[in-house]
């Protein structure tokens, strides 16, 4: 059924002016220039309509990795329209992550290929790099060319407890598969082995680092200044900083400190799984919030979490109430709050203010939303 909304305010969008009275949704789910006949009327009550929240780091092959979430956990019941899965399946299971849970599901779902065949069936357990026997060159190009509509990437994870011994080789063997295919390369840098300014100088403009502020030693840009300095020439040169906040890999004094010297992250992602979900990072909103409360402002924790990351997807951003392109919008409220929030260490810090999804718009499809934590 078509849609029309009213009584809100728009942000993330390049429209003029700023925030129309009102957005009609046709029957084949586009965005029309005008009221269609018979449409629903939904009252946003005041809230923000944003285009669709976008959250570029979650895993989602649930039953193929003992790790990873329902992608509807991750999705438009916290208000999330689209995600990528960060590497839960190499080439050996990509077939099911696309079978079963990339195409069933509405929110658009892409995937990063993790460079190692076996991906993160057994994560931490049975590491998905162990020798050059992890990795299958052939086969992996092979599902590339037969995913290319919903693969946006390659993963490697290059840290000490998953690559041990093998240290850097296998970041390069992944960056060159990237270069081959002409796909970023999205690198989680942790604990050593290998450093993270081996691996940042394999990484050139449109490539992803995930965990930036993780804020651990020997693994961290703040460890020195050089290391903070080389991080923000690459952000200028068009590396990506990615939150990716997980378990282990997000740090509140490693991002105060870092947006307030300046670097600003291009996107905001949860990196949620079954452990991360429940604590500390619960969902896209509280993670959104946390960003603002460390000090980014709202305009750039929206960019972060809507055009910057949708961009990366090949999806519809500021442009996205251009009449005949499909709705993909999220509604929220900011609201005032004292919630004690965690970083991925154990830190707490309280929140003035938290992201209250309240629906999202797939299509003709309007779906109410609300955060994981009351
Ligand atoms: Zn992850």
């Amino acid at each position: 059924m078509a849609l029309t909304f009213t009584n809100f305010t728009c942000t993330g969008f390049a429209t003029t002016p700023d925030t129309p009275a009102q957005i009609h949704v046709a029957d084949d789910g586009t965005v029309a220039a005008h009221a269609q006949p018979g449409a629903q009327v939904i009252d946003l009550q005041g809230a923000y309509l944003s285009p669709g929240w976008c959250d570029l780091h979650v895993h989602v092959w649930h039953g193929g990795t003992d790790i990873s979430i329902r992608a509807s956990e991750a999705g438009r019941m916290t208000g999330v329209t689209a995600m990528a899965d960060a590497g839960s399946a190499g080439e050996a299971s990509f077939h099911g992550l696309r079978e079963y849970v990339i195409e069933p599901h509405a929110e658009t779902i892409k995937a990063f290929l993790n460079i190692g065949s076996i991906g993160l069936v057994a994560c931490n357990r049975v590491p998905e790099l162990i020798d050059w026997r992890s990795i299958d060159i052939e086969r992996t190009l092979d599902v590339i060319e037969k995913n290319r509509d919903v693969i946006c990437g390659i993963k490697v994870r290059a840290s000490g407890v998953i690559v041990g011994s093998w240290g850097i080789t296998p970041a390069k063997i992944a960056k060159r598969i990237a270069e081959m295919t002409d796909l970023p390369l999205m690198v989680h840098v942790g604990e050593p082995p290998p450093l993270i300014d081996e691996v940042f100088e394999l990484l050139g403009p449109g490539d992803i680092v995930t965990h930036c502020f993780n804020g651990k030693p020997a693994g961290s840009i703040r460890d020195t200044t050089a290391l903070f300095k080389m991080a923000q020439d690459m952000a200028d040169r068009g590396i990506r900083m990615d939150i990716g906040h997980g378990g282990a890999s997000f740090n509140f004094r490693t991002a105060r400190e870092s947006i307030a010297d300046g670097l600003r992250p291009f996107s905001i992602s949860t990196d949620l799984h079954k452990v991360s979900m429940e604590s500390p990072v619960y969902d896209m909103a509280t993670t959104m919030s946390k960003l603002l409360a460390v000090g980014l402002p709202f305009d750039d924790v929206i960019e972060a979490s809507t055009n910057a990351p949708r961009s990366v997807m090949g999806l519809s951003g500021a442009e996205g109430l251009r009449p005949g392109l499909r709705a993909d919008f999220t509604a929220f409220d900011l609201a005032d709050t004292n919630i004690e929030v965690l970083d991925s260490q154990g830190n707490t810090m309280v929140m003035k203010q938290v992201f209250e999804p309240r629906g999202t718009v797939l299509g003709c499809d309007w779906q109410s939303a609300a955060r994981r934590l009351p």
